[in-house]
This record gives C-alpha cells, sequence and structure tokens, in this order.
C-alpha cells in the first residue's frame, strides 16, 4: 500500500540516470499490478497575473509574498502521469509538445529515460484541452505522437474545444488556445474514444467531473481495492494559492467560481481520506497528499 522505502530507492536511482533530462522528476505507487509515476514535461513560465488576476501592483506583489512566491514569473512543472500494468501504457494527458513554450514539450525524453518509446503507448487519458496537456498529442512534422494509441475525452470537454464557434466565445485571451486546441483534435476525430462523469474508463481508472478549470476538466481515480491515487490534472492547479485557500478564486480557471467549488470538494475528500493525489502542475514530479491546516491545506509532497 502506498510507498515504500523500496519504491523511493528505485525512484531515487531512476532520478540519477534522468540527470540528463531538465525538469525530471518522478515519484512511485504502486497499486496491486499497476505502477504508476510521473514523467516531466519540463516547466511553464507564467506570468503571476496568471493566477491573481485583477489584482493592483501592490497588493499582487503582497499575494506573492503571502505564499512564498518569487516576485517574477511563474515557474510550475509540467508532470505527466504514467501508468503501466500488463497489456497497458496509459498516459494522463500528453504534454505541450513542441511550440508551446520552450521550457516544455520534453515528454518523449522523460519517457525515453524509463524505457517507454510512443509507440508502446496504448492510451492517451485527457484531463482538459489546454495547451500543455494536450498539444503534445502532435510532434514535429504535425503527426500524431502515439500511433498506436487510443485516445480518451471527457465528452463535454471535447464537444467544447471542437465547436468551431468556441473560438469566437471564449475571450480574446483564450482564443489562440481554442484554435490551437480544434486543429490537434482535428486529427484525433476518428480516434477519440468520449466518456462520461462515473464511467470506468479502464479497468480500475473512474473519471470524475471536476468542471471549472475547463467547462469540461475531468480527474480519473486509479483504485485497486482500498488503495487509490486521484489524478487530478489542473482541478487544483497549484501547491500554494489553491491549497491554502481553495476558494479563492485562480485567474487560470475559465470558470472560477465553479472550479473553486471543485477544488474545496475534491480537497475536503483527499484530506479526509488521505488518499494521495497527482498534480499536474504541483512540485516535487506532483505525488503527495492533502493535508488540513487551519482553515485551509497544505501540499505533503511524496518526495
Ligand atoms: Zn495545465
Amino acid at each position: 500500500m502506498g510507498f515504500t522505502r523500496r519504491d523511493f530507492g528505485l525512484s531515487a536511482a531512476a532520478g540519477l540516470a534522468a540527470a540528463a533530462v531538465p525538469g525530471w522528476a518522478s515519484a512511485r505507487i504502486n497499486l496491486g499490478n499497476k505502477r504508476i509515476e510521473t514523467v516531466s514535461d519540463g516547466y511553464l513560465t507564467l506570468p503571476p497575473e496568471f493566477l491573481f488576476d485583477g489584482l493592483e501592483p501592490d497588493a499582487l506583489q503582497q499575494a506573492l509574498k503571502q505564499y512564498g512566491l518569487p516576485a517574477g514569473p511563474l515557474t510550475p512543472e509540467v508532470n505527466v502521469t504514467l501508468l503501466r500494468e500488463e497489456g497497458r501504457v496509459v498516459l494522463f494527458d500528453a504534454g505541450a509538445g513542441p511550440g508551446f513554450q520552450d521550457s516544455a514539450g520534453n515528454l518523449t525524453g522523460a519517457l525515453e529515460v524509463l524505457g517507454v518509446t510512443p509507440d508502446q503507448v496504448t492510451h492517451v487519458v485527457f484531463t482538459h484541452c489546454h495547451p500543455d496537456h494536450l498539444w503534445g498529442v502532435l510532434d514535429d512534422f504535425d503527426d500524431l505522437l502515439f500511433p498506436g494509441a487510443a485516445y480518451l475525452m471527457g465528452q463535454g470537454e471535447w464537444e467544447y474545444w471542437f465547436d468551431p464557434k468556441t473560438a469566437d466565445s471564449i475571450g480574446s485571451s483564450r482564443t489562440a488556445m481554442a484554435i490551437g486546441a480544434r486543429r490537434r483534435m482535428e486529427q484525433l476525430e476518428d480516434k477519440v474514444q468520449l466518456f462520461r462523469d462515473g464511467e470506468e474508463i479502464l479497468p480500475g481508472v473512474a473519471a470524475h467531473a471536476t468542471p471549472g478549470h475547463t467547462p469540461g476538466h475531468m480527474s480519473f481515480e486509479v483504485r485497486d481495492g482500498s488503495n487509490s491515487v486521484l489524478v487530478l490534472g489542473d482541478a487544483v492547479g497549484n501547491h500554494h494559492v489553491s491549497f491554502a485557500d481553495p476558494g479563492r478564486p485562480v485567474g487560470a480557471d475559465q470558470e472560477p467560481q465553479t472550479a473553486a467549488a471543485a477544488r474545496m470538494r475534491l480537497l475536503d475528500r483527499l484530506a479526509a481520506e488521505q488518499m494521495q493525489l497527482i498534480g499536474y502542475h504541483l512540485p516535487g514530479g506532483g505525488i503527495g497528499r492533502a493535508e488540513r491546516i487551519g482553515s485551509g491545506y497544505r501540499f505533503v509532497p511524496a518526495v
């Protein structure tokens, strides 16, 4: 159950081997026959306003200080979850791919360190359609990077971003995101398998609707008996304000109030059940737990 000393030893050894890949980080969880770890796609470079929307400069600096963040750009990790078991190699999200940010798009290199090649991937499961999660499905030549994979996405998320009208209605700050998503999705159209909230999408993997960050955002509960881990995607998108003050609206969320409600529900459950979690942008590879502290929570990394 959970982490063992042996697991930490193994991931430390893998970490040494991966030293040449910048930003690579991994911890490991064994759930029955399922082996789950995270592989680094790199990191993002974001202006602080991206999170702390609408604050005056002084208030922004104060907020950054309050959460122990640098005054300059935020550089959150990008952690793709890899699940391996007999007959299946599953990725949760596909990374940013080429052409989004120079500091991201390293997934192929990180997988290689674990001995996984793109043609071995059997399933790519999406939390949502933002660039750092979706754009990595295409390689440098705009071909599908994982040619043998089935692609799984929540129906609502697919319908929202595949609709050509979304680019006009989403608002100017997100137009490029919508156009970019649609372009990648056109290549997935013949292959994608859509699912709904509550469905078991693969053996031992259930989808949970966690809307708000995007309209159809999904998280995934991977379970073996009484042990489980929640793959959060961006439903809890950072280790600072979204844990300490989960009800506070965050600029990165498309529907901030809906996202805050989903986040509070998730953290309440994660802390109460002391369930393992994986966050796409959480530090140290993103694996850990949530612990209640004061009126909020804190992220407790596994490594
Ligand atoms: Zn993201």
